[in-house]
Formats: structure tokens, sequence, C-alpha cells
């Protein structure tokens, strides 16, 4: 029974859905044969179904709603923003309170000399604006040569030309042409996947050496940055061995590269610091932010950029790029509220030493299940491995390759939403979980890896 009177009945919306709505990253025939379940409302860290169902979102979304869902002073910030001023752009020499106010805070909590922002609506398209701005920096000190980006597979980067291309996801390059041109990828710190014999710190230096190689095979004259998540998120929450981001900060200083932190998931406390950045001690020279930016209730995104960079930009006259919606002023000032709340909350504080350690301990236990080869967790971003093999960390073959999705299936069914990436099982839950959140979670994720046996 729909708990909302005024909703047409679950299996209609669910044949509109599928007769009406092309959804992004889904099989369209499966969806069609499924059904969308429909999410109809959502509180704290539960969702609400159209069939009143209750559901455990360990996803935070898609990695944004840090703070937690149904925060009225978020929509009361809307609200007021969009009675006062709903729009005005920011381009042509004007500005408005919500677009310098958020700009200020950034800076102001952002890592080094992380002093300017260039706004988007989302991680995509800033890291589009982050491909032009870098070639386009290298160009005003006189270097227009230099424009490769470095990036590594199996990354993500967004879904827009540029993002996909940046990204190292196979699948996305074999659909619409990608990568664009000047783009190259190096190997991932996957350990567990890809490290063989070695230990995870000698596999560590030794993809972090990859960058360099790259750089001398291409020539430092024609590099212009290294982009990459401090852990990776949608490629299956990689979480790198300790001895890999120290070589890349040094190899980026050592040959004059940029150094860019997609910061999109990582960023806003997901770490356990405010920035993945700073839980690795690395200190990029622009930082990609969107999702926890503003918890997911308003599409925003940024580029938070370096004093070096932003002012040779400034200097060098017209930057000749910008969106309708850079610096929006309600996505500004809804984004202000989300940051409020998570510093008056102390919501990093509860990844680090609040729920954190509990939930680490939890899920580090999952690597006992038959089904587990490895849990690994940092701050609210974890993975579990699944294999058939756990002392060969063996994947399952590519025609069992599903099983996965069959997990994902049955903590759906558990009321449970865990993302799978291949074989990997993921979470990203709001930053306000409690304990006893942990509790469920892990019982409903066991009863589900039990189901997948
Ligand atoms: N960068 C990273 C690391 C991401 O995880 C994502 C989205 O998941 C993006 C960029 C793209 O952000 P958006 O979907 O807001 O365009």
């Amino acid at each position: 029974m729909n708990l909302i009177s005024n909703f047409p009945p679950t299996a209609e919306l669910q044949a509109l859905d599928a007769a009406h709505h092309m959804h992004p990253f889904t099989d369209g025939a499966e969806l069609a044969a499924k059904g969308a379940r429909i999410i109809t409302r959502a509180k704290g860290v539960t969702l609400t179904d159209s069939e009143g169902e209750e559901i455990l979102d360990a996803m935070a979304g898609l990695w944004c709603v840090n703070i937690g869902y149904g925060r009225d002073s978020m929509a009361e910030a809307a609200a007021r923003q969009m009675r006062e001023l709903p729009y005005y752009n920011t381009f042509f020499q004007t500005s408005h309170v919500p677009a310098i106010e958020l700009a200020r805070k950034l800076a102001e909590i952002a890592p080094g000399d992380l002093n300017h922002v260039f706004y988007a609506s989302g991680g995509s398209d800033a890291n589009d604006t982050n491909v032009r701005l870098v070639r386009h920096y290298w160009a005003a000190k006189g270097k227009p040569e230099k424009k490769v980006i470095i990036s590594r597979k199996n990354a993500y980067h967004g879904s827009t030309m540029a993002g996909a291309s940046l990204g190292g996801m196979t699948g996305m390059h074999a659909q619409g042409g990608l990568p664009i041109p000047d783009i190259v990828h190096i190997g991932q710190p996957h350990w567990y996947a890809e490290g063989g014999d070695m230990t995870p710190e000698e596999f560590g230096r030794a993809r972090a050496r990859e960058l360099k190689a790259k750089i001398e095979e291409l020539g430092e004259d024609k590099v212009a940055a290294f982009i990459a998540e401090p852990i990776q998120g949608a490629g299956g929450v990689i979480i790198p061995p300790d001895s890999y981001w120290p070589e890349i900060q040094r190899i980026c200083d050592a040959h004059a590269i940029l150094l860019i932190a997609d910061e999109v998931i990582c960023g806003f406390g997901r770490t356990g610091q405010m920035f993945g950045s700073q839980s690795y001690d690395i200190c990029p020279d622009i930082m990609t932010v969107a999702k926890g930016l503003s918890s997911g209730y308003i599409p925003i995104g940024a580029s938070i950029v370096c004093d070096e960079v932003a002012n040779t930009v400034a200097e060098a006259g017209d930057f000749n790029h910008g969106y309708t919606y850079s610096g929006h002023p309600v996505a500004c000032a809804v984004a202000l509220e989300n940051l409020r709340i998570l510093e008056d909350e102390k919501l990093v504080e509860n990844v680090a030493s609040g729920t954190g350690p509990y939930l680490a301990e939890k899920w580090r236990q999952l690597a006992e299940h038959p089904l587990v080869g490895e849990a690994v967790i940092r701050g609210f971003m974890g993975s579990l491995a699944l294999t058939p093999d756990k002392a060969a960390r063996a994947p399952f073959a590519a025609e069992t390759g599903t099983i996965g999705l069959i997990a994902r299936g049955h903590c759906f069914e558990n009321n449970l939403v865990m993302r799978h990436v291949g074989d990997r099982m993921i979470i990203a839950p709001p930053l306000i979980l409690t304990k006893s959140d942990v509790d469920v979670l892990i019982e409903r994720a066991v009863r589900a890896l039990d189901l997948t046996l």
C-alpha cells in the first residue's frame, strides 16, 4: 500500500518509468522486466519505498548524502535564497553573496593554498573545467605543449566526454569514441587484484613509479597534470598502500606536474578528515569537489585551485569557460548550510573517532565469511572482495561475474543498499551513522552474503 495516497500504485509507476524514463548506468531491458524500486521518502539513513518498506542506505545515495536525509534547515536555506535571489550568474564582472561566502568557506577548509573556487554543477563538469584550466595555465606560462593529463586505469572522474576520458573505465571508453586526445592512463594501486607476490608497500611504490616512467616516456615538457582519487571509489573502493601517495607527491613535485585530487567522493569527511588529501598528507594543486559539498540536496560541484594556478590564469585575460549554473545562488546557500551542519554536528569526528572505529572493526570481521577475500575500510568507505578462493585472492570467472550483482540483489531484498563493482561489494554510508545502524548494516550484509554462497 502506498503511504502517500496521491501516488499512483507501484506497478503503474514502474510501467510509466520503464516507458518514459531513460536511466543512467542501467540495463533498460532488465529494468523493463523487473521494474524499478521506487523510493518515495527518506529520513536520516533510512529510505522508504512506494510499498512502505524501510531500507538502510549504506551508500548515502550515490556516496553523497553525508549529513543524512530529511534536514529541514536545508530546505529552509533553499527557500530563503529562492525568495531573495533565485538566480543570477557570476559571468561578466558580476557576483553574489552566496557564491562569495561559499568560496571563502571552501578556501578556509581546503588544505594548503587552495584559495580559489571555480564552480560547476557536479563532479563531471568540474573535471572538464580542470582539463581546460591546467592546459590554459601551462599555455599562460608559455608552455602550450604541456597538455597531456595522466590518469589511472579503473578511475572514475565523471560521465561527460572529458570526465569519462579522464576516467579509466574501459566499458565507458567503448561507448562514444573515448578517450579524447592527450589523456593517458597508468596502473591503479590495487594490490589485492594486481599485486601478485609483492607486499602491498612494494606494490604501492611500483605503481607510483609508473607515473615517473610515463612522464619520462612522454617528456616532462608534454605533461600538464596527474589526476587521481585519494581512494578510488566507483572503481571498487581501492584503498592504496601507504607507500603510494608519498611517492606520487614526490614525483609530481620533482617533474613540475600539477596534481589534481578528485575529492568528489573522498571530500567532506568521508575518509575521517575533511578531505582525502589530508588523510594521505598530499598537497594537490587543484581539488575537484561535488557530492558531499551539498550532501546531494542540490547539484553543485567545484574546482578548488591553488594560488599559483588561479593567479596565473587571472592575469592571462579571459578564461573562456563557464556554466550557466556556475555558482548558482540556491546551490551555494544550500552548500553553506550543509557545511554548517557538518561542522556543528562534528560529523567528520564521527567518522574518525565516533562510529568509525566500531564500523571498521565490524566490517573487517566480514573477512571471516567464506565468500570474502578481503574486507577493507578507511573512514566511511569500505569494500569486500568476493572470491571462490581466499588464499589465491582469486576473482570469480567471467561467466560467474554476476556474483556482485547477485549479492547486491540479496542486500536489496534484505532492505540494505550496498553497491557492487564486479566482484567487490561497497559501502559509503551517511556520516551520521550510529553504532546501532552499524549492527543492522552488518546483520543484513551477512544475511545477503549467506544467501549468495
Ligand atoms: N569524480 C569522482 C571521483 C566521482 O566519484 C564522480 C561521481 O561518482 C564524479 C567525478 C562525477 O561526478 P558527477 O556525477 O557529479 O558528475
